[in-house]
């Protein structure tokens, strides 16, 4: 008996990454400097104050047990007030609060609790490619959303045809936004919940980086928004504000009954987060926030290296508000697969092709600023080698 895997792995999109991995390996072996740019994983370590909380808690038996599925009170509780003295907005910790492992996990699994087999799912692309393939597992069907430098890099809703408003479920917005670096304001955030109402949709705001703006800017939560609470979710995540992306932690807030449903499937799939865990996200939440200012601070640094360092190679990428992406425009005449090859093998820069988040990423490729200021000098040395 052969194995056959499921049809929805089958569906699965071809692994963009894979020859840039064995690239990168070849190059590695030869004994060439790689610079990796390509990874959004933070290289800087998680606060002291925060390990110190898991050990502690770590010691005490009684987190060794199951946690409760939805999350611990006092986490929930941390949260709450987290959103409060952070955005201003008001959640009920029982009900408008659930603990996650990560954002990335609730996000996955959102469609199981909102979609039904050929339901539409309005997904931006360029893109996280969680939201595309959880739909698609869930049975789902992506109608995308172009986030195209002429709007913004913000999906443009009325040129979402009518009858596919009326079909889709749920959308999926993300802002700050992972890979194109654009911010949303307000505004758009109004024109989403007008939406939601309209056609009876969900929204899903994936929130991973609001608290990595640069030069004072502050990003807003969507539920910030009146009435965004009763169309929709937020994702959040310790992973990129206290570089704890390896501790698997992250919450979902807003509509009580979304809440709820994907508090449903979860507790049918996983057993919630490690105690321990819980209680040093209370101290990240509620502890000294020095270490976020500081964190914001070495990256707006680094992009500031990098995009002068790309501008002087003739390379014009807009400086991003937040996050730690520089979604740079490839030179005239290379795709983004075409540039990502070239710098990886003339100059030794690993970069993430456009492309690779969605077909209108194709002629950009995205930089992380996840490697220290004098690597990104380096970095910027070389490309200026290559003469654009
Ligand atoms: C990093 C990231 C997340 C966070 O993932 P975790 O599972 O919380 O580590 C979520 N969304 C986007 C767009 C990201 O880039």
């Amino acid at each position: 008996m052969g194995f056959e895997k499921a049809e929805r792995l089958r569906r699965l999109p071809p692994y963009l990454f894979q020859e840039i991995d064995r690239l990168k390996a070849e190059l590695i072996a030869k004994g060439v400097d790689v610079i990796n740019l390509g990874v959004g994983d933070p290289d800087l370590p998680t606060p002291r104050h925060i390990i110190d909380a898991l050990q502690r808690t770590a010691e005490d038996p009684a987190n060794h047990q199951y946690p409760s599925y939805s999350g611990m009170n006092d986490f929930k509780g941390s949260v709450a007030r987290w959103y409060r003295s952070r955005f201003g907005v008001d959640l009920d910790p029982e009900r408008e609060v659930l603990t996650l492992i990560g954002s990335k996990e609730g996000i996955a699994h959102l469609p199981l609790a909102c979609i039904n087999p050929g339901d539409v799912a309005l997904v931006p692309s360029p893109a996280y490619p969680v939201y595309d393939i959880a739909t698609m597992f869930a049975g789902g069907v992506s109608h995308f959303m172009p986030l195209l430098e002429k709007n913004r890099f913000l999906p443009d809703l009325d040129a979402i045809p009518e009858e596919t408003a009326r079909k889709a479920r749920v959308m999926f917005i993300n802002y700050p936004n992972n890979p194109t670096g654009a911010t949303a304001e307000r505004d758009f955030f109004e024109r989403v919940v007008d939406f939601a109402r309209t056609y009876d949709v969900m929204i899903c705001h994936d929130a991973a980086y609001t608290e990595m703006g640069f030069d004072g800017y502050r990003p807003m939560s969507f539920l910030e928004v009146p009435g965004a609470g009763e169309v929709g979710i937020e994702f959040h995540s310790l992973s990129k504000t206290y570089n704890m992306t390896g501790w698997r932690l992250g919450f979902a807030v807003g509509s009580a009954e979304v809440v709820a449903a994907l508090g449903q499937v979860k507790s049918n799939i996983d057993s919630g987060a490690f105690n321990a865990i819980q209680w040093a996200g209370i101290t990240a939440l509620e502890g000294d926030q020095r270490c976020v200012a500081e964190m914001q601070g070495i990256y707006q640094e680094r992009r500031d290296v990098l995009i002068e360092g790309l501008k002087s190679a003739n390379l014009n990428p807009a400086p991003p508000r937040a996050t730690f992406y520089v979604w740079c425009p490839t030179p005239r005449g290379y795709t983004s697969q075409a540039f990502t090859s070239l710098l990886l093998r003339e100059a030794g820069i690993v970069t993430t092709p456009g492309s690779g988040f969605g077909e209108p990423g194709e002629g950009y490729v995205r930089m992380a600023l996840t490697v220290g200021k004098e690597r990104i000098r380096e970095a910027v040395a070389r490309i200026r080698k290559l003469s654009f």
